[in-house]
C-alpha cells in the first residue's frame, strides 16, 4: 500500500514536471567537442600511421648502410679475422651474424643460434642471389618482428644484421600521453569558444523584444517564427478587444434591461400601494387596474424581446428549423393580424408584388416583418399609409453575397427619421420619440431583433428616409439562406 502510494506520488510529480528542454550551449558545446575530438583522432592516428612507416624505412635504410660498411670491412678477411671483427662490435640493439656459404651461423650476438643453419631465411637467400636485401619478418629466434640487412661477403658467406622493429600498437602507446594531453587542450579551446560561439548565437535571441516582434532584426530562420508571434500577438489582442467589447456591451445592456423594467414596477408599486391603503375609490381603482395591465404588459414586452434577443445572441434558434417559406403568405397574415390597429388610428395597410419562396426559418422572419409594419404604424400620422412590397432580385453588386434575394420593402408616410438617427436606431433601447414609443407598446428593441434576424439568415437591411415625409426599410434576404450568423450581427446591434 506504501509503494503504491509513492508510486503514484511520483508518477503525479512526474506529470507535473514539464519536460525538460535540452539546452542551446550545451547541444552547441556537445557537438562542437565530439566533431572536435573526432578530427584531433583522425589526424593523430593518421599522422602515427605516415610517421611509423618514414621512421621504419629510415631504419631500414640506416641497417643497410651499417651492414654495407661492415661488410666492406670483412671483405678479404679470413673466418678468423672476419670472427674477431665482428665480435668486437657492439651495438645496442642490434644483432650481427655471420652466416657461412652453407647457410650455417658461425658468429651471432645471440649465443642461442650458433650453429643454426640460417641458410633458408628470406633475407639470406635473397642477398646471396642479390648482394643485399633488407625486410621485416618474424624471428623464429627471438619470436618478435624484426628489421632484417643482410649483405653478401665475397667469398660466398653473409652479413646480417637486424634490429627489432616497434610494433604500431606499441608506437601509438608511445604516443598515448601526447594524444590524451593534445584532447584536453582541445576541449579546453573548444569549451571556451563553444561558449562565446553560444552566447554570441544567443544574445540576439535573449534580446528579443516579443512587445514588438517584426521590430526585431536577427537571423533570418527566426522570421517566420516572428511573424508567427506577431500573428498570434494581433489574433489576442483583436479577441481581448473582442472580449473586452462583448462585456461592456452585455454590463450596458443588462443595465438598460434594468432600468428599463424598473420604470414600470415603479408605477405598478406605487398603485398598488395606494389600492393598499384603500385610498382610492371605485372609480380610481378601474383606472389604476387599467394601468396596472398596460405596465405590466409594458414589461412582459421587454422581457419577451430581450429573451428573443438573448437567443439570437447565442445563435440559440434552431438552425434545423429553416423550411421553404411563402413570403406573400406571410405577409398577408401580418397585414390581417395588424388590420385592426391601423384602422383604430385611420392608417390604411396595402401588399404589393411577388417574390419566389425562401429557405428560411420563419418565426423569425415573419417576427422581423411583423416589427417593420408595427413600426410604419406606429410612427405614422393618420390617414397615412404603410405598404408591404415583395420582389426577387437577381444577384448583382447590389445583393448580398452576391446571390439571388428577396427583396422586401416596407414603406410609411409617416413621421420619418432624422438623416442623423437612421443608424442608431438599430441600437437596443434607442427611441428617437420615448414617450411616443412607449405610450404605443414599444420597447426600443425592435429594430435590433429586426437587424439580428436579418443578419441570422444573411441578409441586409437599409432604411431610407426623410422627416415629415415616411420612411422605407429595405430588407434583402437570400432565398437560400445558408444557416451562419453571428459575429457582425452580434456586433452592430
Ligand atoms: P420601438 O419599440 O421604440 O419602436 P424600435 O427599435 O422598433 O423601438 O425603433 C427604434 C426607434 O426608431 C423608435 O423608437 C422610433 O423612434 C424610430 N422608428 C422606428 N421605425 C420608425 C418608422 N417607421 N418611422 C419613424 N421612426 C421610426
Amino acid at each position: 500500500m506504501m509503494f503504491s502510494a509513492k508510486g503514484q506520488a511520483e508518477s503525479q510529480r512526474r506529470h507535473r514536471e514539464p519536460p525538460k528542454t535540452p539546452s542551446l550551449q550545451k547541444t552547441i558545446f556537445s557537438h562542437i567537442v565530439a566533431f572536435a575530438l573526432f578530427i584531433v583522432v583522425i589526424l593523430i592516428v593518421g599522422f602515427a600511421a605516415v610517421f611509423y612507416a618514414v621512421q621504419e624505412s629510415e631504419n631500414e635504410r640506416m641497417l643497410m648502410a651499417q651492414a654495407s660498411s661492415l661488410a666492406e670491412e670483412l671483405n678479404g678477411c679470413s673466418l678468423e679475422e672476419q670472427e674477431s671483427i665482428v665480435s668486437v662490435q657492439r651495438n645496442a640493439g642490434i644483432r650481427i651474424t655471420l652466416i657461412d656459404d652453407e647457410g650455417t651461423v658461425v658468429f651471432d650476438t645471440n649465443p642461442r643460434a650458433y650453429g643454426v643453419n640460417h641458410g633458408d631465411r628470406p633475407e639470406v637467400g635473397a642477398a646471396i642471389e642479390q648482394g643485399e636485401a633488407s625486410l621485416v619478418r618474424q624471428s623464429a629466434t627471438i619470436g618478435s618482428d624484426l628489421v632484417y640487412a643482410a649483405v653478401r661477403l665475397d667469398d660466398g658467406a653473409v652479413l646480417r644484421l637486424s634490429m627489432e622493429r616497434q610494433s604500431i600498437s606499441g608506437f601509438l602507446g608511445s604516443l598515448m600521453a601526447p594524444l590524451l594531453g593534445v584532447a584536453a587542450i582541445v576541449v579546453l579551446i573548444v569549451f571556451l569558444v563553444s561558449r562565446r560561439l553560444s552566447r554570441r548565437i544567443l544574445g540576439p535571441i535573449d534580446a528579443i523584444d516579443v512587445e514588438n516582434p517584426l521590430g526585431n532584426e536577427i537571423y533570418s530562420e527566426m522570421t517566420p517564427l516572428l511573424e508567427s508571434i506577431d500573428r498570434q500577438q494581433r489574433q489576442l489582442k483583436a479577441q481581448n478587444e473582442e472580449l473586452a467589447r462583448a462585456e461592456s456591451f452585455r454590463r450596458e445592456f443588462s443595465s438598460n434591461v434594468s432600468h428599463e423594467l424598473k420604470t414600470p414596477l415603479q408605477v405598478i408599486a406605487g398603485y398598488a400601494e395606494l389600492i393598499n391603503n384603500g385610498l382610492l375609490d371605485m372609480d380610481d381603482l378601474q383606472r389604476v387596474a387599467g394601468i396596472i395591465n398596460d405596465e405590466a404588459n409594458a414589461m412582459r414586452s421587454i422581457i419577451d424581446d430581450v429573451l428573443i434577443l438573448s437567443r439570437l445572441d447565442e445563435s440559440a434558434f434552431d438552425r434545423d428549423a429553416h423550411t421553404l417559406v411563402d413570403l406573400h403568405a406571410v405577409a398577408e397574415r401580418i397585414l390581417a393580424r395588424l388590420e385592426p390597429v391601423a384602422r383604430e388610428k385611420d392608417i390604411c395597410l396595402s401588399l404589393e408584388g411577388e417574390c419566389a419562396q425562401i429557405w428560411c426559418n420563419e418565426t423569425l422572419v415573419e417576427m422581423a416583418l411583423s416589427n417593420l409594419v408595427e413600426n410604419g404604424i406606429r410612427y405614422n400620422v393618420a390617414g397615412g399609409e404603410v405598404t408591404l412590397a415583395l420582389s426577387d432580385a437577381l444577384p448583382d453588386g447590389e445583393m448580398p453575397h452576391g446571390v439571388p434575394c428577396a427583396v422586401i420593402a416596407v414603406s410609411d408616410t409617416g413621421v420619418g427619421i432624422a438623416e442623423d438617427e437612421q443608424q442608431k436606431i438599430f441600437e437596443r433601447f434607442y427611441r428617437i420619440e420615448k414617450s411616443r414609443s412607449k405610450e404605443t407598446g414599444g420597447t426600443g428593441l425592435g429594430l435590433a431583433i429586426v437587424k439580428h434576424a436579418v443578419a441570422y439568415h444573411q441578409g441586409t437591411i437599409e432604411v431610407s428616409s426623410e422627416l415629415g415625409a415616411g420612411t422605407t426599410f429595405l430588407v434583402k434576404i437570400p432565398l437560400r439562406a445558408s444557416k451562419t450568423n453571428d459575429g457582425d450581427g452580434r456586433d452592430v446591434l
